[in-house]
């Protein structure tokens, strides 16, 4: 297999400019309007077994499929618009979208679960698990096909509070991840009380694992610990066969990365995985 670029034209725009620079006050603006106009688009990208070469589930990813700027990516845009409530609004619709189209990859034999990334500003949101839960029910997705990944300083602004909120998640059978670990800073002893299902190694570490040794440390550290506390680890930017080489035999449990494949729309991603029949190197 290869991992062929599919990427689409990204359009960069300039991103020097401060909050309240009118540009980036428009673009907050128009996001109001693409939410419900369906210019945001999920791209899905695989995570794999290491030890079997299966295909366990996707990430989704947002797109901002702009109608003047072409494709606008999240780095883009959800900085902005996690510092209004906005986030709210944007976070459930990508929810939404991510569960129909479990639905219907489930209707058609497809078992993937899918992972959304979510916002610090959601856990502080008092209506989240509820809306969680109901638009489960609303797509007739049952819990555990939906992952949620948050990151450390989303629960390091209020630990509490997240504990409380990722426990009523983790309890209606949602999988848990924390993703970009090892880039924030979470407290060993928050860490063992948190009820949470997976660590995603930070792509900054694998990245370079195979060149800095320090970083190769890292990660078989950050495995060794995540095993240790019952934890599944993913490993996240996997480049290259070298890397998921090393990864493999330091017992790195699952990957994802450009060596595997790209971020893609669902129906790429319906005939990568119809080729390799979930399974790839066979
Ligand atoms: P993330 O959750 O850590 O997602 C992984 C990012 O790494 C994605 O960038 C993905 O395309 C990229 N990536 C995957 N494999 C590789 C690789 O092998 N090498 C390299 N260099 N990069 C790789 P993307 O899609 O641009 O997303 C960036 C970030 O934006 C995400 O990081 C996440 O924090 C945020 N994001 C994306 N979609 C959403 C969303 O729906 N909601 C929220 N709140 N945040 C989102
Ligand atoms: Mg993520
Ligand atoms: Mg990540
Ligand atoms: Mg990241």
């Amino acid at each position: 297999y290869s991992a062929k670029d599919r990427g689409v034209g990204v359009c960069v725009f300039d991103t020097g400019l401060d909050d309240h620079s009118p540009e980036r006050l428009g673009l907050l603006g128009e996001l109001r309007r693409a939410i419900d106009s369906g210019e945001l688009v999920l791209h899905y990208q695989p995570k794999m077994a290491m030890v079997s070469e299966e295909v366990c589930g996707v990430e989704a990813l947002v797109r901002w499929q702009h109608p003047e700027r072409g494709i606008i990516p999240p780095a883009l845009f959800i900085p902005l618009a996690e510092r209004t409530p906005l986030i709210h609004p944007l976070t459930r619709y990508v929810i939404d979208t991510a569960l129909a189209q479990c639905a219907r990859w489930q209707a058609e034999g497809r078992t993937l679960q899918v992972a959304v990334n979510v916002s610090a500003r959601n856990l502080l949101d008092d209506g989240f698990v509820d809306d969680v839960l109901e638009l489960l029910v609303r797509r007739g997705v049952p819990a555990a096909c939906l992952e949620l990944e948050v990151t450390e300083s989303a629960i390091m602004a209020d630990p509490a509070r997240a504990q409380q909120i990722l426990g009523r998640l983790a309890d209606a059978g949602i999988t848990l991840s924390i993703d970009d670990f090892g880039a924030g800073y979470t407290s060993l002893a928050h860490l063992k009380d948190l009820p949470i299902h997976q660590l995603k190694i930070d792509r900054s570490f694998v990245a370079s694992m195979t060149t800095d040794r320090s970083d190769a440390l890292i990660v078989r550290a950050v495995v060794e610990l995540g095993h240790n506390l019952g934890l599944t680890t993913v490993a996240e930017g996997v480049e290259d066969e070298a890397t998921w080489q090393r990864l493999r035999a330091a017992g790195c449990d699952l990957a994802q990365g450009y060596h595997l494949a790209r971020p893609m729309p669902a129906s790429e991603l319906e005939g990568w995985y119809d080729a390799t029949r979930g399974v790839l190197r066979s």
